[in-house]
């Protein structure tokens, strides 16, 4: 059982056959989906489908492609969103210095502002970060600094493998910047990039196992082989699962049995003590 921790199944793309796409996500044995908001418009239907279907989670938050529009209302109306039930963390969040679609000290700012909503909402974040990793590490680490309970149980330092204060998705760092990561609370999710050929993640994959990762389809964007290019869809989350437990030597059953804990415990979802 699979479950497909980032995918973006608003209305743009999947308007038209929604209700096939999780029928067939379920035939994939896809225990819960978890749909990342990048805007508000976003946020409020990954909240709606969270309340439409049993198996969904929201996530809400403005992902820096857009933060030279958010506004002190529009942040509020977020902080309102994410008092739902169904909201399990802020996100996306973070830095994307690929595009630069915003300016760089408004994506700084933005981010910030959006982690001390998590931190004050004691929830975890989804982070996104490209071409910036080491301004996101900075940003967070501030942040953690002011606030080193946050979402740290009983106020002690988190040990890797038993974390919570969030995931950067589509991780495409190297192994020790991974495990950097995992000291602060951290998980890392993968992708259909893992199944490119010559992928820039193999290597890293191979050093740091799967006891920290999570798994995500990142849908519509990043289908896995052999259906790149196409619109990609939580059901394809096996693809990913095949070629990581491939890399790893260890079953496909191993590889979503650890990858599901983990995202069951970053997110709280059900009930852990059956797993
Ligand atoms: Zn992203
Ligand atoms: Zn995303």
């Amino acid at each position: 059982m699979y479950i497909d921790s980032h995918a973006h199944l608003f209305n743009e793309d999947f308007a038209n056959d929604l209700n096939d796409v999780l029928h067939r996500a379920r035939d994939a044995g896809i225990d819960c989906i978890v749909v990342p908001g990048t805007d508000n418009k976003t946020s409020r239907e990954a909240l709606e489908l969270a309340e439409q279907h049993e198996f969904i989670y929201a996530c809400v938050g403005f992902h820096p492609h857009d933060a030279m529009k958010l506004t002190d209302g529009l942040l509020a109306e977020i902080e309102t969103m994410s008092d739902h039930p169904k909201v399990v963390a802020i996100g996306e969040i973070g830095l994307d210095y690929h595009y630069d679609f915003s300016p760089r000290d408004r994506q700084i700012a933005v981010f910030r502002e959006q982690i001390w909503l998590a931190i004050r909402k004691n929830l975890p974040i989804v982070v996104h970060t490209r071409e910036s990793l080491n301004d996101t590490f900075e940003v967070v680490e501030q942040c953690m600094l002011d606030q080193p309970h946050w979402r740290s149980g009983e106020g002690v330092a988190l040990k890797a493998g038993n974390s919570g204060r969030g995931v950067f998705h589509c991780f495409t760092g190297t192994a020790s910047e991974a495990a950097h990561l995992f000291n602060r609370g951290f998980f890392v999710s993968y992708p259909g990039i893992v199944t490119f050929k010559n992928s820039p993640v193999t290597d890293t994959l191979r050093q740091i196992g799967c006891e920290n990762i999570l798994l995500e389809t990142d849908s519509p964007y990043m289908a896995p082989v052999p259906l790149r290019g196409k619109r990609n869809e939580p059901a394809h989350i096996a693809y990913i699962g095949k070629k990581i437990s491939e890399f790893l030597g260890l079953s496909e059953a191993e590889i979503a049995r650890v990858t599901s804990l983990n995202a069951r415990k970053l997110f709280s979802l059900g009930d852990l003590r059956h797993m």
